[in-house]
């Protein structure tokens, strides 16, 4: 099912004192957005650290607070618009025991939901509207008046009209207008996790062998980081999806298309879909890779090689390909996402 504006109505959202806890790619663009729908300013409040971004929402002209405890005391929706792993510490520390008895809580990702990793008192209701888009998307599309298209579930109906509060909040930050599609935890972290440990992966393993292989055989980094649009690719999540579809192929030269859909269909996927339930099974449903990445929440705060995914950053970049696009980021070519 898909809800769109007539389906919602924001009234469910009227007197209701609205929180985001953060302010960061989804906070910033999610609280604008509302704001901008025509939620009073007096009834949105930031909860964030005192840093820059509090002082972004305050030169934004948001009532900020950094006593998360307060903030949820007066929450009747509470976004939880921090970093997935950083969200089980502080909500059950310092917003959970204050809770205003039935609030709202709205994510934005599945994930700590779905492995009950928050301690949610069973009297809250708990909404997802996961955008699809980074957060600078989310906001440029709503000021274009476009939308963008976003997860839309009830989780817990513990206070009662959750769907049409998330149906509301999924209008007021814009979703609606492209279409809010009703989805759950589990399949939003399902595609989620699988995508990032299983689909993607496989996908920049194949751009660096093929990357090697036209090395090796003489091609230019230049010339091949331009062809194979590495960086345009990778950085935009719509042009990845719609160069892949088969509607954009049509697009294409004819020997392109000829050569994509026969080269896909004559591989033999019998290996990789053994690779990808092994996956989707045995590392992110029965809640493993989650298990061990909570693990590294504290690692993920630090500088330098003791941050784990510096040290990922740093291994990628060694590959041949990672050499290339570094040189080919300092030559500041523009690749555009055309053919
Ligand atoms: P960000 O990384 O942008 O979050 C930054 C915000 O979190 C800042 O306000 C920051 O404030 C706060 N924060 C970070 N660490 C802490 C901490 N230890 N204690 C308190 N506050 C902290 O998050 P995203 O917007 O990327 O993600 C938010 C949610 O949205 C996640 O559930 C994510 O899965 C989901 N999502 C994200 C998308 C994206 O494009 N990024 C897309 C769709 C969903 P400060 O450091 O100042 O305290």
């Amino acid at each position: 099912k898909i809800y769109y504006d007539s389906d919602a109505d924001l009234a469910y959202l009227k007197d209701k004192t609205i929180v985001f806890l953060g302010f960061g790619n989804q906070g910033a663009a999610q609280a604008q957005n509302l704001r901008d729908s025509g939620l009073p300013n007096d009834k949105i409040l930031i909860a964030n650290r005192a840093d820059s971004y509090a002082k972004d929402a305050i030169s934004k002209n948001f009532n900020v607070t950094d006593d998360f405890g307060k903030a949820a005391e007066i929450a009747d929706v509470l976004f939880i618009l921090i970093p997935d792993q950083v969200q089980p510490r502080l909500f059950n520390e310092k917003v959970s025991p204050s809770l205003k008895q039935g609030c709202t809580i709205v994510i934005a990702s599945g994930y700590n939901v779905l492995f009950k990793f928050l301690n949610i008192p069973s009297t809250s209701n708990v909404v997802m509207v996961a955008p699809r888009m980074i957060g600078s998307s989310v906001r440029s599309l709503y000021q274009n008046g476009q939308g963008f298209p976003c997860f839309v579930s009830v989780e817990q109906d513990g206070a009662g009209k959750a769907l049409e509060i998330a149906l509301a909040i999924s209008q007021a930050i814009g979703a609606t207008k492209a279409g809010a599609i009703e989805s759950s935890a589990r399949e939003e972290t399902a595609m989620d996790l699988f995508a990032e440990q299983g689909l993607w992966p496989n996908i920049i393993m194949l751009f660096q062998q093929a990357f090697s292989v036209l090395k090796e055989a003489g091609c230019s980094d230049e010339a091949l980081c331009y062809e194979m649009q590495v960086q345009v690719y990778f950085n935009n999540p719509i042009i990845t999806y719609r160069r892949l579809n088969t509607i954009q192929l049509k697009h294409h030269s004819t020997v392109s298309q000829f050569g994509q859909l026969s080269g896909a269909l004559s591989l033999d996927g019998s290996t990789i879909r053994k690779h990808f339930e092994n996956i989707l099974h045995n590392q992110v449903l029965n809640g493993s890779f989650a298990r061990d990445f909570s693990k590294l929440e504290d690692a993920l705060e630090k500088e330098g090689p003791e941050n784990p995914l510096n040290e990922l950053y740093r291994r990628a970049e060694e590959t041949e390909l990672g050499q290339a696009e570094m040189r080919r980021n300092i030559m500041a070519i523009d690749a555009s996402p055309g053919h």
